[in-house]
């Protein structure tokens, strides 16, 4: 399940073992590599390589080695049959091994110029984009430990970091909370919204319509770059219930990529908070496709 860079490096590794993967390609087709653009930190790329050319060179090594490709994402999955089926749309497909790659989704905002603009100055990774945007002011939206950690990662390269966030009051932890407050490239701007992100025409940021909640003023806040840090949904609300996940709905593994079942591994975003990073993706979908062949293997087939 799943069809970014977790789930296909899963497909290389089953397929080239021959174990004739079917991949379910879910609601983000090539999951968030294929929203990037310049991907520079993937190992093997020197000059780097664009997010979607990464993920359809990795497609089509899949191909290579027979996987199958269906359009489609799991709605429901029972796990307590033999083999496991699996809901997607009004068809019902059976499979002898899962492994669940669906990811996380990035939130956003919400707002259609904030969609135009991905890629193109709109981020939800610093550590992905950051770089871009040396000697520039860029703006953080939120008010969590991700902002901070992406507005304090992002001072690396900024000229200035302003913090946007919806209200005063902060859910980051303190000492992530301290740390942003008290970095002289960090300003923070409470009690703001975004209304606007521009400029679409020109195919880059340029600045940010912003409100404040309390006064109500509304002005134009120039910046090269809007990076979210609003929070990240893990994309396992199927198997709630079922496989065990920790209080925000990650999926739970143990020794890397096992649940609690056997024959179902999880692997990528979906069970990982932590690093969120194309390599450790694939690391993790190769891990799976390989206790997937020793699983099957054990049980006879
Ligand atoms: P979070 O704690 O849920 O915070 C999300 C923030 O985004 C909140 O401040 C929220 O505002 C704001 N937000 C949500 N939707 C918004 C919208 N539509 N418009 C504007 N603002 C919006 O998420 P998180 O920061 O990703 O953290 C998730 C978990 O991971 C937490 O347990 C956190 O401690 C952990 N984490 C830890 C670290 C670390 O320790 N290094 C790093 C990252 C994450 P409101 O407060 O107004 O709701």
């Amino acid at each position: 399940m799943g069809s970014g860079c977790s789930g296909l490096t899963a497909a290389i590794y089953a397929g080239r073992a021959n174990l004739k993967p079917l991949v379910l390609d879910g609601h983000e087709p090539g999951g968030q590599l294929s929203m990037t653009t310049l991907v520079e930190n993937f190992p093997g790329w020197p000059d780097g390589i664009m997010g979607p050319d990464l993920i359809e060179n990795m497609r089509k090594q899949a191909e290579r080695f027979g996987a199958e490709f269906r359009v489609g994402h799991v709605s429901g999955a029972d796990l307590t049959v033999r083999p496991f089926v699996l809901t997607v749309g009004k068809e019902q497909i059976k499979t002898r091994a899962l492994i669940i790659a669906s990811g996380a989704s990035a939130r956003w905002l919400g707002l259609p110029s904030e969609k135009a603009l991905i890629g193109h100055g709109v981020s939800s990774c610093a550590t992905c984009d950051g770089f871009f945007f040396s000697g520039k002011n860029i703006a953080v939206i939120g008010g969590g430990d991700s902002a901070m950690e992406e507005a304090l990662f992002l001072t690396r390269f900024a000229n200035r970091v302003t913090l946007i966030h919806r209200r005063d009051a902060f859910r980051a932890s303190k000492i992530m909370l301290d740390r942003a407050r008290t970095h002289e490239k960090i300003q923070f701007m409470p009690d703001t919204v975004v209304e606007e992100v521009m400029d679409v025409s020109a195919k880059e940021v340029t600045a940010l319509k912003l409100r404040n909640v309390i006064s109500g003023k509304i002005w134009d806040f120039p910046v090269s770059a809007m990076f979210l840090g609003i929070g990240h949904t893990p994309n396992a609300s199927m198997f709630h219930g079922t496989l065990e996940t920790d209080a925000d709905g990650y999926l739970k593994v143990r020794d890397y990529v096992h649940t609690g079942i056997p024959g179902v591994y999880a692997c990528g975003d979906v069970a990982d908070r932590r690093y969120r990073q194309a390599i450790t993706a694939s690391g993790t979908g190769c891990m799976a496709a390989i206790e997937v062949e020793k699983y099957l293997e054990e049980t006879g087939h």
